[in-house]
């Protein structure tokens, strides 16, 4: 018959079958009900962390559309399963009630945000590029033939992987712009 002590785990351990309290003794009514998110899942779907370019590959585990878990994937040849905090952390970067979800702008001079649509600031950014690049532009230096902008520059981050790299360092070499760098590399 079981009595107030067997809901505690060190009388279970010193009384049961278990006296290094790390299987049964250790175990709750608690502990039996819960069911991990990873188990109840719809379905699971592999992807990429998008933290840092490291791409450690992670399975999203998706209830009612929603995604209720990440873990690693053992099935990526570069982190086989593992994930670091970030990593580990990342349900919270698409879940999280703090996430903006729209364009936020503050004019010069503003005080306030303003929500904008992002045809809108699509625009504005390529206008500020263009004329960037024709404020900064320079046919010559010192007599010899440049034809290059100094109005533009780049600085990537790490979260970029070798792809995107490539693609900027062409759309900027292509606007004229030589002053490319990435975190990476500083
Ligand atoms: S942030 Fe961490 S988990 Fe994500 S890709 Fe980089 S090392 Fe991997």
């Amino acid at each position: 018959m079981k009595t107030w002590l067997d809901a505690w785990p060190v009388y279970r351990q010193l009384t049961g079958s278990d006296p290094l309290g790390r299987g049964k003794a250790a175990r709750s009514e608690a502990t039996e009900s819960v069911v991990s998110r990873t188990a109840t899942a719809d379905r699971v779907v592999q992807s990429v962390c998008p933290y840092c370019a490291v791409g450690c590959g992670q399975k999203v585990f998706v209830k009612d559309e929603k995604v209720v878990q990440i873990e690693g994937d053992p099935d990526s040849p570069i982190s086989r399963g593992r994930l670091c905090p970030k990593g580990s952390a990342s349900k919270q970067l698409v879940t999280s009630p703090t996430r903006e979800t729209k364009v936020r702008y503050r004019r010069p001079y503003g005080t306030e945000w303003e929500d904008l649509d992002l045809d809108t600031a699509m625009q504005m950014i390529a206008d500020r590029v263009l004329d960037a690049r024709r404020k900064g532009w320079q046919d010559e230096d010192g007599g010899r033939r440049v034809r290059r902008t100094m109005g533009i520059a780049s600085l990537g981050g790490a979260t970029l992987d070798n792809e995107e790299n490539y693609l900027m360092k062409k759309l900027y070499s292509a606007m004229g712009a030589i002053q490319i760098e990435n975190q990476a590399r500083i």
